[in-house]
């Protein structure tokens, strides 16, 4: 394969920036632009210091640190130039190596060779772009497992037990005459139905890794001056929302990705849900009205320290459908809120001082709980995107109506050919068997340098 480069580190100035060049001969053309130790006679993970160049013209000092096929990320020869992190320099260098042979990458294309190379399955290819976009610690373990090939072996095991099925179905239908077993459609069914098992372990956790990989769609609603801009800025950790004390100022919707623990909410901060004469006000509520709508949990704020007012009522008339917490902020102040409305309406409530950024943890218990986000979620495998997903629901349908057929009596031919598609369908998963269309596809996410 050609020579590829790119800079691996983000296009921002810092204090070391990366630039990786990968193929058959990359070493040559890192050759041409390193001076210090001939990168040709380097051994694989060792490194040089030494002064990258364009011709004659000096253009940093660089460590080079060489891998040699196969035992590299792509598992091609690979030599990664460490300078300083300017934008220019990272540039110019990049550029010399265009120069002297080298092809710009494609976004992902370091990690499509590794797959292409064998270096990786494909769902451990997705992981590698998971981890990159991983916001918190929960996120980062779900890519983690993924990276370490735990849906790569559940899958795998699926279909190397449907693999010797169609092994026993066809020795036994090509070549009547020998004396090969029947296959039984008991026995048949029984390992089928294990197979469907272990495929639905797969799903199991699917939503609530999705919320976790994805974020929950949030909304505090509440009416003005309870805090809720105070809340949002207090999760999003800055100023974002305006907070004052005059009611009714946070007009439109300010949307953000903030961290509740490890569960990311994306949040929009709304205007407050009540009942007005004011036209601009009005807008305001009716796009929080709509908001609501879309979200899957609805923060509903509360002033502890004021009796609940027509507006709260309002509100929580609104919001009877919904998954609501009740949050009880300004717990620092004297509290003078009856909460018995909550407790009648089945309403999970929370106590919070928003100022003092107090009672947060809580706050994300009842979160975790209203969405059985636990440890479970991320300590098994489970299929991380909605292509993953449909390769085993496929999968899963193939299975499910073989087990139908054999129940039915039917011959078994017609369930080879279902197992086939079983197969087929957990093969594209891994990668093993797939179209360009899709490769292309999983890996047009990445960005470049990956
Ligand atoms: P919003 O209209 O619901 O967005 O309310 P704001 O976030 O703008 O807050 C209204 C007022 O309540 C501001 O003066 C905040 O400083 C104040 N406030 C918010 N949270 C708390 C809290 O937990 N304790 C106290 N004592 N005041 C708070």
């Amino acid at each position: 394969m050609s020579v590829i480069a790119a800079i691996s580190t983000p296009n921002a100035p810092g204090g070391i920036a990366v630039i990786r060049v990968s193929g058959e001969g990359a070493i040559d053309v890192a050759a041409r632009v390193f001076r210090g130790k001939d990168p040709r006679k380097m051994e694989g993970y060792t490194c040089a210091y030494g002064c990258a160049y364009d011709g004659d013209e000096r253009l940093d000092d660089c460590i080079l640190t060489v891998f040699r096929a196969p035992h590299s990320y792509t598992g091609e020869d690979t030599a990664e130039f460490s300078c300083h992190g300017g934008l220019y320099v990272t540039k110019r260098i990049l550029r010399t190596l265009l120069n002297n042979g080298a092809e710009i990458a494609q976004p992902g294309e370091f990690t499509k060779r590794a797959f292409l190379n064998g270096k990786l399955d494909l769902t451990q290819a997705e992981a590698v772009m998971d981890i990159i976009s991983a916001r918190g610690s929960a996120e980062l373990k779900i890519a983690e497992g993924l990276r370490e090939g735990a849906v790569f072996r559940k899958v795998n095991s699926c279909s190397k037990r449907l693999m010797k099925l169609l092994g026993d179905l066809a020795a036994w239908s090509d070549y009547p005459d020998e004396d090969i077993p029947y296959v039984e459609p008991e026995e048949l069914s029984h390992e089928l139905k294990s197979i469907r098992e272990e495929l639905n372990s797969l799903l199991k956790n699917y939503d609530s890794g999705k919320l976790l990989r994805e974020g929950i769609p949030t909304v505090i609603v509440g009416k003005p001056n309870v805090g809720k801009s105070t809340i949002f800025n207090s999760l999003s950790g800055c100023e974002r929302s305006i907070v004052t004390d005059i009611a009714g100022t946070t007009r439109d919707i300010v949307e953000e990705s903030v961290m509740l623990g490890d569960i990311t909410l994306r949040l929009s901060d709304t205007a407050g849900i009540h009942e007005t004469e004011d036209i601009i006000e009005g807008i305001g509520i009716r796009i929080a009205e709509k908001a609501l709508e879309n979200a899957l949990l609805v923060i509903a704020v509360f002033d502890g320290s004021c009796p609940l007012t027509a507006d709260d009522f309002y509100l929580l008339d609104k919001l009877n459908a919904h998954r609501i917490i009740a949050v009880i902020n300004k717990s620092d102040l004297e509290q003078r809120l009856d909460e018995s409305i909550f407790q009648e309406k089945n309403i999970h409530t929370v106590f919070i001082s928003a100022k003092n950024s107090s009672g947060l943890t809580e706050l994300r218990y009842a979160v975790e709980e209203m969405f059985s986000l636990n440890e479970e979620c991320f300590s098994t495998a489970t299929a991380a995107n909605e292509r993953q997903k449909n390769c085993i629901v496929s999968a899963l349908d193939s299975v499910t109506e073989a087990i139908n057929a054999l129940d039915r009596g039917e011959m078994l031919d017609g369930v080879n050919v279902l197992l086939d598609e079983a197969e087929q369908s957990l093969l594209e998963l891994t990668g093993e068997r797939v179209t360009n269309a899709v490769v292309d596809e999983v890996f047009s996410r990445f960005c470049v340098g990956k």
